[in-house]
């Protein structure tokens, strides 16, 4: 899987509840905590099993092809100067998500290049299964029958991430190569259209076999689709907007001087829930009503402001085009940005003022996703 998040200097952006391993090509490669619990589960199994250590070490091979296909995207990627953010292992696949947007024939390629990569190894250790002369059906030898188990699980996750639907592979390749012949909108709306239909055909199939699992993929997979899709909509009613259309320009702000007390009665005076923080005319910080709470809570009112503002507050210019903004705040995690002109602060821009903003725009285009954009924002997974 990957994806893509943004075309904007990365700023205190890493997958959260992840852990750093090791980087490889300048990218960090992270396990998220639920892989970490998984491999606590595959120790424990393995002691328990009385020295069968076939199974936790197959599946631990398993995922270093995982990682092995996140790669490929990765340094596909990379060839069309298309940085990735971070590879991050989940015990349901890998996700490698790529900081800048790919055109639709970059994103083509860079989506393909997960899957070669198990087709490879899948087909290299079938040519050294046939040179062992060893017998696909019944491998004589644990070592052999691993060879062949780890040969069928490449295949298979090439076949699977090459379904086309979204959030697999195959959705952002058929989504791509329609970007090639319409707008990136109207491919998304499409290949996700497919997507969904394919997986409800699925879990049928899934239901009527009671094959459980294949149901599980379907929901996941039917999700996936809309979830995706209706992502690019929001995304397109931003398009033609700077940062500056939908920013809020009036608003109060707090001198860092000022005690908790003051800012709690200015929360309750309006309904402005966060204060930009001044020092002079420069802006400072931000003090939310949540860090008024902690601060009013651990110490008395006359505290000062600028001891419990949040000092981290992501930037961003009038004239950046909003769907930046919105990728940025993705990409971040921030709740509100200081909109600043040079020195100044112009504006603060916040998440629920984007969405508002799509909102009104949705409305404005009675729900239809405007047509002739080029951009994705989320790609391949
Ligand atoms: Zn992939």
């Amino acid at each position: 899987m990957s994806q893509v998040q943004n075309g904007s200097p990365p700023k205190a952006s890493t997958t959260p509840w992840s852990l750093r391993i090791v980087t490889l090509f300048g990218i960090p490669i992270r396990l998220h905590f639920t892989f970490l619990l998984f491999l606590v589960y595959l120790v424990v199994v393995g002691l328990q099993g009385q020295g069968s250590w076939v199974w936790p070490v197959l599946v631990i091979t398993l995922f270093g092809c995982v990682l092995l296909h996140e790669i490929g995207h990765a340094l596909v990627a990379l060839q069309y100067h298309v940085r990735t953010r971070d590879i991050t292992l989940y015990p349901i696949g890998g996700l490698a998500l790529l900081q800048d947007r790919p055109t639709p024939k970059q994103e083509l390629v860079i989506a393909l290049a997960g899957p070669a990569v198990n087709l490879v190894i899948g087909g290299a250790l079938f040519v050294v299964i046939r040179l062992q002369g060893i017998n696909l059906a019944v491998p004589a030898a644990p070592s052999s029958s691993f060879l062949v188990d780890v040969m069928k699980a490449n295949l298979l996750l090439a076949a699977f991430n090459l379904i086309p639907a979204f959030p697999m592979d195959g959705g952002r390749v058929l989504r791509s190569a329609l970007a090639i012949y319409t707008d990136f909108n109207r491919a998304t709306q499409i290949a996700a259209g497919i997507g969904q239909g394919l997986a409800f055909a699925l879990g049928l199939a899934g239901f009527l076999s009671q094959n459980f699992v294949l149901v599980f993929i379907a929901v996941l997979v039917f999700f996936g689709a809309g979830q995706e899709a209706s992502l690019t909509t929001a995304r397109s009613f931003l398009e033609g907007h700077t940062v500056g259309d939908a920013m809020q320009s009036r608003y109060l702000t707090i001198t860092h001087a000022a005690t908790l007390d003051t800012a709690a009665t200015m929360l309750l005076q309006g309904g402005q829930h966060e204060f930009p923080v001044l020092s002079g005319e420069e802006p400072v910080g931000l003090i939310t009503s949540s860090e008024i709470a902690r601060g009013l809570s651990d110490s008395d009112g006359d505290a000062y402001v600028a001891q419990y503002m949040d000092r981290e507050i992501q930037t961003i210019g009038p004239s950046i085009a909003l769907t930046e903004a919105f990728e940025l705040f993705n990409q971040t995690g921030a709740r509100t940005m200081f909109v600043m002109d040079e020195e100044n602060l112009v504006g603060v821009l916040t998440r629920d003022s984007v969405s508002e903003f799509i909102m009104l725009e949705a409305a404005r285009h009675h729900g239809k996703p405007r047509s002739g954009s080029a951009a994705p924002k989320m790609t391949d997974q």
